[in-house]
């Protein structure tokens, strides 16, 4: 295995992490505690050091906590998870579901804490007002907490407002050959090594679709080297990176683990040849050209005053042609529609032409943004965007009493 250094701690991590929310389960749904067993200490056998789980991966802190107790392996690893700020209600709750998360894990401390889908200011305002930064302070001081981040999914404007307001010690995105213009993006990733915060990737292959590429793109990797798979095509250039700290991987099957550990076994940063480059320019070409609008995610056409995340829907869109419907439905949800009272998804616009004077690839936005809403709010998805505003929005007004 190899190690990158968390400039921030000088923790040594693992360059592979495991990502705990796709643990394997049974026909009734629950978690496999068997193959989940031996896929964590295979991985821990293999110097796999760093766990990443959450509050709301159903189960998984609980799996997580048991078998590394039962193994006697807290020691060997570093567990992250998350405050589950779409469940808090007010300041209390930051200590409530904190002291649960302890419990479920079987531990007394949490290595890397982060706010779990940070999106926006409205969002850092609400838990500031709250006293979140009086409350890490006091985690911190007690060793509760030892590195303290946030994870995203939203704008990349909203990213780069979020790197500034507090001394994080790490943040974790969304990142891979597909999406340099997706949430945080190239710009974000950037940004964040540049201020020296720790970058922890995740979905680096989207959700296992970049291991199955459409089969003209697989052709294509295939051609440059028939020993390698899409998926060691995928990791490799997110690693490439040198301020990579880690990936997180979703393990779920022994060959997965055996093969992501072979290929974070070698991938050493800045490797990539041009040549290697020239195949990712054409695998790219192969993804552009199943998108339907040519929106380079510039944000040039930002802020919308109806909160349209315009090029969130169009990278959204795009990925429902080039991946499927819904791989584009699970981006819609997270990056335009659900994440907040504040964000906006297609059917908020009210056409006011405000965005279009500033494309500069000279967009039909309005139109575009029609077509989006017809194939990414289908009535029974117009109904839950509807539901869940509803609840984000009285929570927001609650916030405000
Ligand atoms: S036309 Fe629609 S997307 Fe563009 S700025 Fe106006 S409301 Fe927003
Ligand atoms: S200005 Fe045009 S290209 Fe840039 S993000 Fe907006 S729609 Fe996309």
């Amino acid at each position: 295995m190899q190690f990158r250094t968390d400039t921030k701690s000088g923790n040594q991590l693992s360059v592979l992490g495991f990502g705990c929310m796709r643990f394997p389960r049974n026909r009734l749904g629950a978690i496999d505690m068997q193959k989940t067993e031996w896929l964590i200490m295979e991985a821990i056998n293999a110097g796999v050091n760093y766990f990443d789980t959450a509050y709301i991966y159903g189960g998984s802190e609980d799996a997580l906590g048991t078998i590394l107790e039962k193994n006697k392996a807290r020691d060997k690893v570093y567990i992250a998870t998350k405050l589950p700020l779409v469940f808090l209600k007010g300041p209390a709750d930051f200590e409530k579901y904190f002291t649960r998360e302890l419990e479920r894990l079987r531990t007394d401390h949490i290595d890397y804490y982060l706010m779990h889908m940070l999106t926006d200011m409205d969002m850092w305002e609400k838990l500031k007002s709250w006293g979140i930064e009086e409350w890490i302070a006091r985690k911190k001081e007690s060793g509760q907490i030892r590195q303290i981040g946030f994870s995203f999914h939203g704008s990349q404007d909203e990213f780069l407002r979020l790197l500034e307001v507090y001394p994080w010690e790490f943040v974790q995105i969304q990142y891979n050959y597909t999406g340099e213009n997706f949430q945080a993006g190239k710009v974000g990733f950037e940004k964040a090594a540049a201020l020296g915060i720790p970058v922890i990737i995740m979905e680096p292959l989207l959700g296992g679709r970049l291991a199955s590429p459409p089969p003209s793109a697989a052709a294509i990797f295939k051609k440059a080297d028939s020993n390698r798979t899409p998926a060691d095509w995928a990791l490799r250039w997110v690693w490439d990176h040198p301020a990579v700290t880690l990936l997180l991987s979703g393990m779920n099957d022994p060959k997965q683990l055996e093969e992501n550990i072979a290929i974070a076994n070698t991938a050493d940063p800045e490797t990539l040849t041009s040549d290697a480059r020239e195949v990712y320019r054409q695998v790219l070409e192969v993804f552009n050209s199943s998108y339907k609008v040519r929106c380079t995610g510039c944000n040039y056409c930002m802020p919308c005053p109806r909160n349209v995340n315009i090029p969130g829907c169009f990278a959204a869109y795009n990925t429902s042609f080039a991946l499927g419907w819904m791989q584009g439905m699970q981006q819609y949800a997270t990056s335009a529609t659900l994440t907040s009272a504040q964000s906006g998804s297609a059917g908020n616009c009210v056409k006011c032409g405000k965005c279009e004077q500033h494309c500069p690839q000279h967009l039909p936005i309005i139109k575009s943004l029609e077509q989006v809403q017809g194939r990414m709010e289908p009535l029974p998805v117009r109904w839950g965007i509807g539901l869940v505003r509803a609840v984000l929005g009285r929570k927001k007004a609650k916030g405000r009493d």
